[in-house]
């Protein structure tokens, strides 16, 4: 695996692979590499001749200076975990090589970008449309990966590659999650295995809507916060319609529903999602 951590290196490598029209596919990430990322190395490497993987722990996108502080860096282990898996380029640059210029954050992803992360972290989809949209610039993958863990993101990621034209086939990831649901992440290694435990409860609360949809929505975010709260400082719980991203408080037969939460446990932010659909 070649371990580049220059611009101007990966373009000269990414120049020989294009002109043996060789195809690209893209996993960004900002490290501490877990099942969940590596599934997204799997499918690139199934679907494309090389795989490049960044990890680049992104500040734009922290409105909160501790999360970012803690943010658990692993490089070594990532380097091996990424050599298992045949990853071709680790890009691992600095801020500098990521911005040759400070980037002007003048996007608009409209209302699918002000509820739920939008609301709750100002400014964080504006921080990683930037670092994603300057890689994407840099790379000209093929085809990029994304995991629906983190269901906005990839959402907005959609967005931007429309209305920028960017040339790019935006693949979705399906959440990798352990035993007992909880979707793995690279903060859960802030919590202690009773804590890992507790964090399941988060599944199980998107579970019992998919499985109660004889309730409303408001029914079923009510009971879910109700039965959360004991163990979570509960940011959101939301139904949304998965295209839109609209809260749904009524069921309707043009949504396509799903559940996102966003929840504290010992001071760690745990997000997930879910379909309510079979
Ligand atoms: P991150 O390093 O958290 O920025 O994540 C990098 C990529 O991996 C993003 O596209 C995430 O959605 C994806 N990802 C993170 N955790 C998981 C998971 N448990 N299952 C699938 N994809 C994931």
């Amino acid at each position: 695996m070649h371990i580049i951590t220059t611009r101007e290196s990966l373009k000269e490598y990414l120049k020989i692979q294009s002109e043996l029209g060789i195809s690209i596919g893209f996993v960004p990430t900002m490290g501490a590499l877990h099942e969940g990322h590596l599934e997204l190395i799997k499918k690139a490497k199934i679907e494309n001749d090389k795989v490049v993987c960044s990890i680049f722990v992104n500040s734009l996108q922290f409105n909160n200076q501790e999360d970012f502080d803690k943010y658990p860096i692993t490089i070594e282990s990532d380097e091996n975990k990424l050599v298992s898996e045949g990853c071709d380029v680790l890009f691992l640059p600095t801020r500098k090589e990521v911005f040759v210029e400070e980037p002007n954050l003048d996007y608009d992803f409209g209302q699918m970008a002000e509820v739920m992360e939008g609301e709750y972290r100002p400014g964080h989809f504006l921080g990683m449309a930037a670092v994603v949209e300057a890689f994407f610039n840099l790379i000209k993958p093929t085809r990029s990966y994304f995991g629906e863990k983190d269901y906005q993101q990839l959402a907005i990621v959609k967005k931007l590659v429309k209305e920028k034209k960017i040339s790019t086939d935006i693949i979705a990831c399906a959440t990798v999650r352990n035993s007992k649901g909880l979707a793995l992440s690279s903060r859960n290694l802030r919590l202690t295995k009773q804590e890992v435990l507790v964090a399941s409860e988060l599944y199980q609360a998107m579970s019992y809507c998919k499985e109660n949809k004889q309730l409303q929505p408001n029914e079923l975010i009510s009971q879910t916060i109700e039965k959360l709260k004991s163990n979570f400082d509960i940011e959101y719980f939301v139904i949304a319609d998965e295209n839109s991203l609209k809260p749904i408080d009524k069921w309707a037969e043009t949504d396509v529903p799903r559940a996102f939460v966003a929840a504290n446990l010992s001071g760690v932010r745990l997000i997930d999602n879910m379909s309510l659909i079979d």
